[in-house]
């Protein structure tokens, strides 16, 4: 079994894992790289390809395969979620005025090509896929073919969320020839994640207090959910004063909707209640101008790059009574948001606006840290392991942790490991 690794090495995007044997070869997860000069193109000779999870630097390619038409296998989330982003993706592309090879009807092949199960055959191979705790329909996958077997992590969380279970690492097939495991949090251990959201809530507090509004930049998918059910829950229970809340975004709503229609991914007491993501405190709006003000607008893009977030930043960072909130880990070197944060001035359309409101980080990830990580491979005995989807520094970091407990690799792009 040979593993050839195209992208999401050393780096944080792409992710794309290729396992060739003797009777078929795959992709693990087929991403792209965002705000990438040139577009990367991986291989297009796979018989089948696994998504891990619905975002797009793990699915962002599929397009890519509609005359090969290979097999696509991950969980139906995951398959609903990928359409709406991939059909958002050509909205974006055709507004730019980019040219763009791909249509609707692409987005149909994928989806008529896609096998939404657990578990599945192929020659030779067998595929076995389990729940990675990152975001709703997240999945490991595991590959056993020719006497060898692998598990491929993709993006994975082991603590819990307000509305998800974290993976439970303890189910996991043990003793993988590989173990591919992300590391983005490779050289760092987050503080307890109910302090983190104490301090979430304590920021909200003070700025309620002085009549502020909050921005909270936040992806369509899952972020936003879980976001406006934490605020909505805090609320109803008091732990926050009652406030105007709005979310913005036309396909956050959608992605809303197969929520409360797929309860299943969720946690027990999310299960439970009738309609989990139907808000008492939050409302739906369709664009900024709607908004009354004071507020805490929950909106994308989640990175503060494009639509009502950075536009909401340029109105809002200049008051010192307003505040924003990151809840992402990772924030791309030249965002907007990236520059209020680190520099407190940023670049708008023609303009240089001074930041005067507070902006804070406050991280509510969903991917493990450190401390996870290792545990993962204590508990799973590797004989190798690879790390991937996490920049250099950080992967060595972990690398230096688990090396006398598995033999370690950090491929470059286009290396091939033979298991
Ligand atoms: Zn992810």
């Amino acid at each position: 079994m040979k593993i050839k690794l195209h992208g999401g090495t050393q780096e944080i995007g792409g992710s794309c894992i290729e396992v060739d044997t003797e009777y078929c070869k795959i992709a693990l997860d087929y991403g792209i790289k965002i705000d990438e000069e040139i577009k990367r193109q991986l291989p297009t000779d796979f018989d089948a390809v696994v998504i891990s999870h619905a975002h797009l630097d793990h699915s962002g390619s599929l397009l890519n395969l509609t005359k090969q038409k290979p097999t696509i296998i991950g969980s139906k989330m995951t398959r609903e979620v990928t359409m709406d982003l991939l059909l958002d993706m050509i909205k974006i592309q055709t507004l730019k005025k980019k040219i763009y090879s791909h249509d609707y009807q692409d987005v149909e092949i994928i989806r008529r090509n896609w096998w939404s199960r657990n578990s599945a055959a192929l020659p030779g191979m067998a595929i076995n896929l389990y729940s990675a705790g990152h975001v709703a329909g997240a999945k490991m996958t595991h590959v056993q073919s020719e006497g060898k077997h692998i598990l491929y992590t993709g993006d994975f969380c082991v603590h819990s969320s307000e509305i998800l279970d974290g993976c439970d690492i303890t189910k996991l097939p043990k003793k993988p020839d590989a173990l591919i495991t992300e590391s983005t949090y490779g050289g760092k251990i987050r503080e307890d994640r109910t302090k983190l959201v104490d301090k979430f809530f304590e920021k909200i507090r003070s700025t309620i207090e002085r009549k502020g509004n909050i921005l909270i930049p936040t992806f369509a998918f899952h972020r936003s959910q879980e976001m406006a059910k934490r605020i909505d829950q805090a609320m109803k229970k008091g732990r926050i004063p009652r406030y105007k809340v709005y979310t913005i975004s036309p396909l956050a709503k959608r992605i809303t909707g197969y929520f409360n229609e797929n309860k299943d991914y969720f946690r027990k007491e999310i299960k439970q209640q009738e309609k989990p993501f139907k808000y008492k405190h939050v409302k739906h709006l369709f664009r900024t101008t709607q908004i009354r003000e004071p507020a805490i607008v929950i909106c994308t893009s989640g990175f503060g790059h494009a639509g009502a977030s950075l536009h909401l930043l340029a109105e809002w960072a200049s008051n010192q009574n307003d505040s924003v909130i990151i809840t992402s880990g990772y924030l791309p070197p030249n965002s907007p948001l990236t520059h209020a944060k680190e520099d407190r001035v940023f670049n708008y359309k023609e303009n240089t606006i001074d930041v005067k409101a507070e902006v804070e980080q406050i991280e509510l990830s969903g991917h493990a840290d450190q401390k996870e990580l290792i545990q993962l491979v204590e508990l799973v005995k590797p004989k190798k392991t690879i790390l991937v989807h996490g920049n250099l520094d950080q992967a060595q970091i972990l690398s230096d942790k688990i090396s006398k407990l598995t033999e370690v690799f950090i491929p470059e792009r286009n290396e091939s490991i033979t298991i």
